[in-house]
């Protein structure tokens, strides 16, 4: 069987899809396909073109990032959080033997939205573990399993200490999660790129489409901080290895009032925090 990966959002398909199609994923407005046209590769060409690599660090107790080099697809950083359950948050593409031992056992693994759904499949058969996505997003699984787990409203408690938001914005089931043991008990907020770290670590932005810089209504941003509005947490890591290192909730309400006064014709200096 063969499961074809598109090489510029290194999504993995079901067998169904042949090298004469377009990725789904890129052909949606939020991404794009590559100018040179489509090109798939497999998980064993992957591998045995010897190219890559996956590397897990330790960021801090608890909190591993992974990041494949050289960058394939997309380039996100998933995340290990180890609390009371071992999870990893979204997912990367290259997997092989040598990632496997290094990440060890995982217990269960959650997407924050179907960019970075990879090959998540293959991790949730490898680890033998269930993957939560929302259930807004079902259409966007490009390879369906039994493993999958659609879950729908808005909260889910995945352990004792990690809570999965439905915050949504660039994807209807975007999701974000909540590690309230992280950051030594303060709280920490892994985003994926439902919301981005910007230049300067204080703020973060929002946005519909990050490759074509297609923004979100005011009235969606101003929904999606006020649903992180009572979460507490000091930290956020995005997927791509920003992180804004304190008074992060601050730094999400002040950066929504900021976009939606922008998007309302109201910039003006400000003070930097
Ligand atoms: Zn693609
Ligand atoms: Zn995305």
């Amino acid at each position: 069987m063969t499961y074809l990966i598109c090489t510029t959002c290194g999504v993995q398909m079901d067998e169904n899809v042949t090298r004469d199609d377009i990725c789904p994923i890129c052909t949606d407005e939020r991404q794009y396909v590559n100018p040179n046209g489509q090109s798939w590769t497999t998980l064993p060409d992957l591998i045995s073109s010897g190219m890559y690599q996956t590397t897990v660090t330790e960021e801090q107790p608890g909190l591993s990032s992974l990041v494949t080099t050289p960058k394939f697809g997309i380039g996100q950083t998933a995340y290990l959080v180890a609390g009371t359950k071992r999870i990893l948050w979204d997912c990367i593409t290259y997997l092989d033997q040598t990632v496997i031992e290094e990440v060890g056992q995982l217990d269960t693994m959650a997407l924050s939205h179907p960019h970075y759904y990879a090959t998540q499949v293959e991790w949730a058969e490898t680890f033998e573990i269930p993957l939560y996505i929302h259930e807004a997003d079902k259409e966007w699984v490009t390879r369906p399993s039994e493993r999958i787990v659609f879950w729908s409203g808005d909260r889910l408690e995945l352990a004792d200490d990690v809570v999965l938001h439905r915050i949504g914005g660039h994807f209807d089931g975007a999701t974000v999660l909540e590690w309230t043991a992280g950051d030594e008990g303060r709280g920490i907020l892994l985003t994926g790129d439902i919301i981005r770290v910007v230049a300067d670590r204080a703020w973060v932005s929002f946005m519909y489409s990050y490759p074509n810089l297609i923004p979100l209504p005011a009235t969606t941003v101003a929904e999606m901080a006020s649903v992180l509005e009572d979460v507490r947490f000091n930290q956020i890591y995005d997927a791509f290895h920003k992180i804004v290192v304190t008074d992060a909730n601050a730094a999400v309400a002040r950066s929504a009032s900021r976009y939606i006064e922008a998007l309302n014709g109201h910039v003006k200096e400000r003070e930097r925090r």
